[in-house]
């Protein structure tokens, strides 16, 4: 392949250099064990704690909040079964969303198999929840709200601020799966009625396999891993040490880039969306038009199979998602797709494009000129 147009950072996103070279010593010569009390050992101890402090500083949070884990997948099943088990003397309720990522959904089936009740809310066709549907579910046997910060799919931004507020009101914990907006949209905890956040490195230039909870002070929370006293006695396992430090890294550029980032990607997917909405026929956007993550742009083209223009355009190098990468394999319309109603003959031919902050103007004309050429011809006029 003579070229690679990388537009798919929603799935995982180019490791930073910086971050790579900062593991690099924990990758060698500093392997100590951080539980270790000679000097190899405490240094890799040093280096974690000055992670978590990198990290609870660029995320509004105190240390003693920020918790790690193996990544976002881990930290949201913490969150769904941990909450649930802990609480179930309570209530046996948990409210959720018909579009969050199946690390949420696939913890929340588990969990009514056990007996519990969850209530998935419906989205709009922007793909927003509705805070009065979110109010009238909540109940006495309530014990936990989980709403996505970003969709990983369409990019809708959900009304975190305002749906944390009403939990607090009914005294429910708040959790939040910001794996898609942690280093690509400002967030300050201690400004913000989140109980629990969930966030994971490879989707903001970290490595892959680690990432973090965020539990805020006073929030209770049972332990996940069982065993040795790490992580509080709440995460048990030697540490993945150059992982941490890369994730630490990896967020402390991307959070002093952020503005700049933001500008250049929402800049870049205005462009797309402009182009591809007047020049290709059948094009429809999928989400919201604003109220998105500043990367991510996603189509449906009328009568189009998705996953015969992802292979004409990976023949071109771009790289790019049919509906979702957990849904690779599966013709089956995905679950985001359908909850905000796209139309059977649009559905099928949906794309996801998710922008990074490498990505140029000219790599987005060359898909604008690339999906000109195949679209048509895939829908057969
Ligand atoms: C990628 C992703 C996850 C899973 O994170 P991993 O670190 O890959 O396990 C969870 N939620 C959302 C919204 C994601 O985009």
């Amino acid at each position: 392949m003579s070229r690679e147009i990388y537009l798919d950072h929603g799935a995982t996103t180019p490791i930073l250099k910086e971050a790579k070279d900062a593991m690099e010593p924990y990758l060698t010569k500093e392997y100590g064990n951080a539980s270790t009390s000679y000097e190899l050992g405490e240094r890799a101890k040093a280096a974690i704690e000055s992670s978590r402090r990198v990290i609870a500083s660029c995320m509004g949070a105190s240390p003693e909040e920020i918790f790690f884990t193996s990544g976002g997948s881990e930290s949201d099943n913490w969150v769904i079964k941990g909450i649930a088990g802990m609480k179930k003397q309570q209530g046996n309720h948990i409210i959720t969303t018909k579009i969050e990522h199946h690390a949420i959904l696939h913890s929340c089936k588990y969990l009514e198999g056990l007996g519990y009740r969850v209530t998935y809310l419906p989205v709009n066709e922007e793909g927003i929840v509705s805070l009065k549907q979110l109010e009238k579910e909540i109940g006495k046997g309530t014990t936990l709200i989980s709403v996505m910060f970003g969709n990983n799919e369409i990019g809708t931004i959900e009304p975190i601020v305002s749906i944390g507020r009403l939990a607090r009101e009914h005294g429910v914990l708040f959790h939040t799966d910001a794996v898609q907006a942690v280093g690509h949209f400002p967030i300050r905890l201690s400004e913000m009625p989140i109980d629990l956040l969930s966030a994971s490195a490879h989707k903001f230039g970290g490595p892959k396999g680690i990432g973090f909870l965020y539990v805020a002070k006073g929030v209770p929370i049972p332990s996940y891993i069982h065993g040795g006293t790490q992580e509080k006695g709440k995460r048990a396992g030697t540490e993945n040490v150059a992982g941490i430090v890369g994730m630490g890294k990896a967020l402390e550029i991307m959070t002093s880039n952020m503005r700049k980032n933001m500008m250049h990607e929402k800049a870049l997917r205005n462009y797309l969306i402009e182009r591809v909405l007047h020049e290709v026929p059948g094009a429809k956007l999928n989400g919201s038009r604003y109220q998105r993550l500043p990367g991510n742009v996603n189509f449906s083209f009328k009568g189009v199979e998705g996953t015969a223009l992802k292979v004409l355009l990976e023949e071109d190098g771009i790289c790019a998602s049919v509906g979702s990468a957990c849904n690779t394999g599966q013709s089956r319309v995905s679950h985001v797709i359908e909850a905000i109603g796209v139309e059977e003959d649009y559905a099928p031919g949906t794309m996801r494009f998710s922008l990074g902050y490498e990505n140029t103007r000219e790599e987005i004309d060359f898909l604008v000129e690339c999906l000109k050429q195949y679209v048509p011809i895939l829908a057969g006029d």
